[in-house]
């Protein structure tokens, strides 16, 4: 090809699809709807003469009760019938056992990348690192990034065999070897790690503005990203749009002369990035956050508030819909009807629980008591993962709450070893996912020692065996809790603690919120 001939990339891309293979019950989004859009912006770009990349930027798993019961099959077939290239593994990928990523792996006709996780034991990439694509005369390298924080949030018992490294050495690495096997014309990181405005990643792991900046000039040309569920849309440098809506103009991040690109949250929208490629240089020519069918308030000619949508209407594909239909149904069927009742709200709220005592992690806890008869038992509240509404309580409430599908365990301790234990517990800092939930317990700390430990009414007796229930994470070593399961005395029982909830409201409705109230 002649050296100024100027050539053309379109990158289309998602992130945290989080189980919205359907469209929700306003309609909104649904993998169907994004299909249709796809469609046509991939058949445009390629008149256009384009080259067309569809990226996901991770976490397809986890978060509606009918994909979570499928373990993600319809989305990950879905994403499969729309054509996606490649997406980065996401922390949530690692929910499930790894057979059932393997699986996944399997309903996905496009490969699950990831440069920075690999086996303990050989040493090796545990997956695929990246892709290289071959298109419009164009040579196009895709590396997948993971954020490491998995190994701090994931499941012990499933990502207990794999190393999540650093991500700047190894991008660059990788890059360099890309560079000196293919010429690639563009390389672009997908990762799931987050984008942290002007890298104020606090607690977080370092995400894609760290990384961009950290690595020599030219090395990406951009990152699709996820994990912050953000539309990443900026007015200035290092200042993101807080007012953006759905159908406004959209300007991407740029650091270090890396695009950084994320479309909010699942398959809200598709971003679309057009980029001219001449003299080996990539320049953004357009870039938009198109919406799939969502609603935004607008004020009327009568000055009422109306939800309206803020695009055309996207009809969604005929074929798409009557493929996930049959899943939808199968999910609902399995969580349809009424199983209890509450008087009052169960507090699960993210802010909330993270915090402070909640009534609903009283009742979780308390349903896990029952299951394997403990005097007390502990969960870390990030692992309520929602609340529960006063009134009717279905199945589906139940793993909005509980969609990991943990198992109840129990330990029976000593006195002594069950204290030294609280003493790490209960050092958890609130605004944390491991901040520490309990029933049936009570103590209290001073000058860093822990005093007048208290189960189920009675001062704790250092000679006694007391019973704790706990689920499988937190065993395991979850949020950083000590593992358990090597103890004597440790033992785990199949049942899971959306199973242990469920029949505590059969059992136990009408349940009196105010008896779990914490005091
Ligand atoms: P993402 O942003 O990728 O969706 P996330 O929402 O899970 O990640 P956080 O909201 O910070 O990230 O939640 C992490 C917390 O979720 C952990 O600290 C832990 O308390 C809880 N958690 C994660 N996985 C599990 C699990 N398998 N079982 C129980 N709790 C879990
Ligand atoms: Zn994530």
């Amino acid at each position: 090809k002649p050296a100024a001939e100027t050539q053309y990339l379109t990158v289309l891309h998602t992130n945290d699809n989080h189980g919205r293979f359907w469209h929700n019950e306003k309609g909104e989004y649904g993998m169907a709807a994004r299909k249709t859009l796809i469609d046509q912006l991939r058949n445009d770009a390629k008149a256009q003469g384009h080259a067309v990349l569809l990226l996901s930027g991770g976490d397809i798993n986890t978060g509606i009760p009918e994909s979570d019961l499928q373990f993600a099959e319809p989305d990950f077939k879905g994403m499969s019938f729309i054509g996606y290239d490649a997406m980065a593994l996401g922390n949530h990928e690692f929910d499930n056992p790894l057979s059932i990523l393997k699986k996944q792996q399997q309903w996905a006709n496009f490969p699950l990348l990831s440069a920075n996780i690999f086996d303990k034991k050989t040493g090796e990439n545990a997956f695929q690192a990246y892709q290289i694509f071959k298109q419009q005369g164009l040579t196009i390298a895709v590396i997948g990034l993971t954020t490491t924080d998995t190994a701090k949030i994931g499941n012990p018992q499933f990502i207990g065999g794999l190393e999540f490294k650093e991500p700047v050495e190894i991008t660059k690495a990788v890059a360099q070897k890309i560079k000196v096997r293919y010429q690639p014309d563009i390389t672009i990181a997908v990762t799931h790690m987050g984008h942290y405005v002007d890298a104020s990643y606090g607690i977080n792991a370092p995400g894609d503005v760290t990384l961009a900046r950290s690595l020599p000039h030219g090395t990406l040309d951009m990152i699709i990203g996820g994990h912050s569920q953000e539309p990443i849309c900026m007015t200035a440098d290092n200042k993101s749009d807080d007012n953006f809506k759905p159908g406004m103009a959209c300007k991407p991040d740029q650091q270090n002369g890396t695009w950084i690109m994320q479309a909010h949250e699942w398959g809200k929208y598709v971003g679309k990035a057009m980029f001219k490629i001449e003299n080996k240089q990539l320049t953004l020519i357009n870039y938009e956050l198109l919406p799939v069918n969502l609603y935004i308030d607008k004020v009327n000619a009568n000055g009422i508030t109306v939800p309206e949508l803020a695009n055309e209407y996207i009809t969604p594909n005929p074929e798409l819909k009557s493929f996930l239909a049959p899943y939808q149904a199968k999910g609902a069927k399995q969580i349809e009807g009424e199983i209890g009742f509450v008087n009052a709200k169960l507090e699960g709220d993210r802010n909330k629980v993270r915090y402070q005592q909640t009534n609903l992690a009283r009742v979780i806890i308390q349903a896990q008591m029952n299951s394997v008869n403990a005097d007390f038992g502990l969960i870390s509240g990030g692992g309520v993962r929602d609340s529960i509404s006063a009134g009717e309580v279905s199945y589906k409430d139940i793993l909005k709450v509980h969609p990991f599908k943990n198992r109840i365990t129990y330990m029976d301790w000593q006195g002594q070893d069950l204290l030294d234990y609280l003493d790490i517990v209960t050092r958890f800092p609130p605004d944390s996912g491991a901040y520490l939930q309990y029933h049936q317990l009570s103590f209290e700390r001073n000058n860093d020692s822990l005093i007048n430990v208290m189960i189920n009414g009675k001062e704790l007796n250092k000679t006694k065996t007391y019973r704790m229930s706990l689920n499988s994470y937190n065993a395991s070593g979850g949020d950083g809790y000590p593992a358990l399961t090597d103890l004597k005395g440790f033992v785990s029982t199949e049942e899971t603690d959306a199973q242990a909830l469920k029949r505590f409201f059969s059992e136990y409705s009408p349940v009196d919120a105010a008896e779990f109230s914490p005091k």
